[in-house]
């Protein structure tokens, strides 16, 4: 089993989505492992990368001792069965990895992902010793529209009700305003803490008073290197979630390092 993850951890995670093969994922593993051992300073914060499954044990093996985390970007909520073209939790952990992003919003929007079937999922993660990087945020409709603490307090409350305090506080969140993911529009650092102080009050009121402090919640949507110190002065963003920029290995180290000086 797994060490528990500890309390609010500074934490980077790359996104892969569907962008390299399995060869291609080693090569790009093998340069952040080049780039912490030269450059330890983003070694201050966890860091991990999330490749597509065909590419975690290729990216896994090159990775082994560097001390940067695998993960993966989905899981069904079963852990075997007739699923055809799904990926089970135990699957995940064979092949190494610590952590796996739920909900993301482009598996909510795209592919008609519910709240509900994010709760399951969050739950099999647990049972399946993988720390769950769980993603919200919202439209830009529902932003311009003033449904933004709305949608937020829906989602998580979907996903952690009837969870222990104690269980969910080895989990992530990611705030990720969907307008902002891939689109080269960064929340604003006021944004991004409103949305932040209402996932936390939403964990208050699901887990229990002071809950919603303990666990981590990281910002995603266009974070690059130039954007990265700003958002992380911001003490309620405890990392970030990084797609496009996560291709890049000298851009998502200084993204790290950026997370690791921000103490
Ligand atoms: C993401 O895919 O979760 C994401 C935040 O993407 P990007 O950094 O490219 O906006």
């Amino acid at each position: 089993m797994a060490a528990p993850w500890p309390r609010r951890p500074r934490l980077v995670a790359g996104n892969w989505k569907m962008h390299r093969t399995s060869a291609e994922g080693s090569a790009l593993a093998r340069e952040f492992v080049l780039l912490r051992a030269a450059d330890p300073a983003g070694g201050g914060c966890a860091v991990a990368v999330c490749p597509p499954y065909p590419a975690l044990a290729a990216v896994g093996d090159a990775l082994r001792g560097s001390g940067v985390y695998l993960g993966a970007q989905n899981m069904h909520a079963e852990p075997q069965g007739a699923f055809t073209g799904e990926v089970s939790g135990p699957m995940l952990a064979s092949l190494g990895c610590r952590f796996v992003i739920l909900g993301h919003s482009e598996r909510r929007h795209g592919m008609g992902e519910t709240d509900e079937q994010v709760a399951k999922k969050l739950r099999a993660a647990l049972r399946d010793d993988l720390t769950p990087i769980v993603c919200v945020g919202e439209l830009l409709a529902e932003r311009e529209g003033g449904k933004t603490a709305e949608v937020l307090v829906r989602q998580v409350a979907a996903a952690y009700s009837g969870l222990s305090a104690e269980v969910a506080r080895t989990t992530v969140v990611a705030y990720e305003p969907v307008w902002a993911i891939g689109t080269g529009k960064v929340a604003t650092t006021e944004q991004a803490r409103d949305a932040h102080r209402v996932i936390r009050s939403t964990l208050d009121q699901v887990l229990g008073s002071g809950s919603g402090g303990q666990i981590a919640i990281l910002y995603g949507g266009s974070v690059n290197a130039g954007n990265a110190a700003t958002l992380f002065a911001e003490a309620d963003i405890d990392g970030a979630l990084v797609g496009g920029a996560s291709l890049e290995p000298a851009s998502f180290w200084k993204i790290a390092a950026a997370a690791a000086a921000a103490g």
